[in-house]
C-alpha cells in the first residue's frame, strides 16, 4: 500500500488545505478544536510478533478496470477485472456495472468465475438482480489474492494511469466509488465488524504543505490517477495534532478517519450472504477461454483478477507487487499509521505492515510473489521507530 492508498481519499488537497498548522495557529488554540484523542495502544513491533508474511499482485490496467462484453463460442462473457489497488474499495459499484451488462443480455442463470473481492460482490449483486448464480473458481478465501490486501478505503489507488484513461473514466470511477461507499456503509455495526471507521495518523519529520494539491508527496513517475477531490464529501478532514498530545516520535502528526475492511470477517460474511441467496461454489480451473464451453450457463462474468492475464492472454493486465508483514492483533489497537514509506493498519484480523516505496514505480510490473523476510523485518523496525516510547518498554499493565 502506498501513502495515498493508506490515506484513501481523505487526506488529499481539501483535507490538507483545511489543516490547522501549529506554525499558523498555536498548539493551545488548536487543542480545543480537536475532538478528544482516543487512547492509542502502541503497536508491539518486534520481528518475533510477525505471524505471517504475504505477497500479493495488484491486477493493474493502465486504462482502468475492464467491462467488455464479448462472444466466446456460444457464451456471452463479461470481462470484469483490473481493479489495481482499489478492488475492495470499488467492488460494489463495479459489480453494479458488470451485472447490469449481464442482465441486459436477459440472463437468468449466471456463471461468475472467481471468488475474490470482485467475484463475491458481483455474485451477490447478480442474485439481488434476480439471477441464479454459481461461482466457479480455482481458489476461495483465504487462498485468493484479495485475502492479502491491506484492507483500507483506497478507491483511486493504482487504479489507472492519467495518460491512458478514456475521457469518461473519471465520471465512471466516481459513480463506482459512491455506489460502493454506500453499500460498504451498510455493513457498519454488523457482528464481526467487517467494515469499520478507524483513526489514521500521518507522521512527518517536516511540516506538511497545506497548499499541496496532492494527497501524497511521493514523486509521480508513472502518473497514477488521483481523484480524491471528486469524492471529498465522503470522508472527514484531517487535523494536525499538537505536540505532546500523542505517543508518536515524529514532530508533525495529522489525524483523520477512514474505512477499514477486516478482510477475514468480510470475506466470510460475503460467502455466507452468497450461499444464503441460494448460491453454489464449484471448484474449477480454466486453462483457456475455450474451457468456458464446459459451463451450462450462457452468460459468464469473469472476475479473475490477475489470473486474467494468463486466462485471456491479456497483456493489458500488469502486476504491481506488494508485501505485507502481519503482526499479532492487539486488543484496543484499531487504527492506522503512515511514516517513512511504511504503512500500518491495525485490523482485528492482524496488524498489516507494508513498505510502500519512495515513489510510484515501487512494485510496478513486478510479478515476483516470493516472500522477502528481510524486507518484512525492516518495515517492522520502522514501525517501532514511530513511537516515542518503544512498545516493548511499556509496562505489562498496558493492554496486550
Ligand atoms: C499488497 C496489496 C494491498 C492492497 N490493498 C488494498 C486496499 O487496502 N484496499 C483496496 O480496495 N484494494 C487493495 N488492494 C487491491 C485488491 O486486493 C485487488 O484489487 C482485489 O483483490 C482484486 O480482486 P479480484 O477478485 O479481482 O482478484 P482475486 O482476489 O485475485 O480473485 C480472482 C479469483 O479468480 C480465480 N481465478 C483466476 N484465474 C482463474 C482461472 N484460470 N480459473 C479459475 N479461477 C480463476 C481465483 O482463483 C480467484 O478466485 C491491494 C492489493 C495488494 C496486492
Amino acid at each position: 500500500m502506498r501513502r495515498r492508498e493508506f490515506l484513501g481519499s481523505v487526506g488529499g488537497a481539501g483535507a490538507m488545505a483545511a489543516l490547522a498548522l501549529p506554525g499558523r495557529l498555536g498548539a493551545q488554540t488548536i487543542a480545543p478544536l480537536l475532538a478528544p484523542l482516543p487512547a492509542i495502544v502502541p503497536i508491539r513491533a518486534t520481528p518475533d510478533r510477525i505471524f505471517r508474511t504475504t505477497v500479493c499482485l495488484r491486477p493493474f490496467r493502465a486504462a482502468g478496470p475492464r467491462f467488455d462484453v464479448e462472444e466466446v463460442g456460444r457464451k456471452h462473457v463479461i470481462r470484469h477485472y483490473g481493479h489495481g489497488g482499489s478492488g475492495w474499495s470499488l467492488s460494489w459499484g463495479s459489480a453494479d456495472i458488470a451485472v447490469a451488462k449481464a442482465m441486459a443480455l436477459g440472463a437468468k442463470d449466471i456463471a461468475v468465475i472467481g471468488a475474490g473481492a470482485i467475484g463475491l460482490t458481483t455474485a451477490i449483486t447478480a442474485q439481488r438482480a434476480g439471477a441464479k448464480v454459481t461461482i466457479y473458481a480455482k481458489e476461495r478465501f483465504p487462498d485468493v489474492r484479495s485475502a492479502r490486501a491491506t484492507g483500507t478505503w483506497s478507491p483511486d489507488s493504482r487504479v489507472a494511469l492519467e495518460s491512458a484513461v478514456a475521457p469518461d473514466f473519471p465520471a465512471l470511477w466516481e459513480q463506482m466509488t459512491r455506489a460502493s461507499y454506500a453499500r460498504h456503509m451498510s455493513f457498519l455495526g454488523t457482528p464481526g465488524d467487517p467494515v469499520e471507521w478507524t483513526e489514521r495518523y500521518m507522521l512527518a519529520d517536516e511540516m506538511p504543505d497545506p497548499n499541496s494539491a496532492r494527497s501524497s508527496n511521493a514523486p509521480r513517475t508513472l502518473g497514477f490517477v488521483e481523484y480524491g477531490d471528486r469524492v471529498r464529501d465522503l470522508t472527514p478532514r484531517a487535523q494536525m495534532l499538537p505536540p505532546g498530545s500523542h505517543p508518536f516520535a515524529a514532530p508533525f502528526v495529522r489525524r483523520n478517519s477512514s474505512i477499514a475492511f477486516n478482510v477475514a470477517d468480510f470475506a466470510r460474511q460475503l460467502e455466507m450472504d452468497f450461499m444464503l441467496g441460494g448460491g453454489r461454489f464449484v471448484p474449477m480451473e480454466f486453462n483457456e477461454t475455450g474451457d468456458f464451453g464446459k459451463l451450462k450457463e450462457k452468460v459468464i462474468i469473469a472476475c479473475t483478477g490477475y489470473g486474467s492475464r494468463a486466462l485471456f492472454r491479456d497483456e493489458s493486465i500488469l502486476p504491481v507487487r506488494g508485501q505485507i508483514a502481519w503482526l499479532i492483533p492487539q486488543e484496543g489497537a484499531h487504527y492506522g499509521i503512515y511514516y517513512n514509506h511504511v504503512s500500518v493498519l491495525a485490523r482485528r484480523d492482524g496488524i498489516v505492515v507494508q513498505d510502500t516505496g519512495s515513489d510510484d514505480t515501487f512494485g510496478y510490473n513486478d510479478p515476483n510473489e516470493t516472500i522477502d523476510r528481510a524486507a518484512a523485518d525492516r518495515s517492522i523496525a520502522v514501525v517501532a521507530s514511530m513511537f516515542a516510547q518503544p512498545a516493548a518498554t511499556i509496562p505489562a499493565t498496558v493492554p496486550k
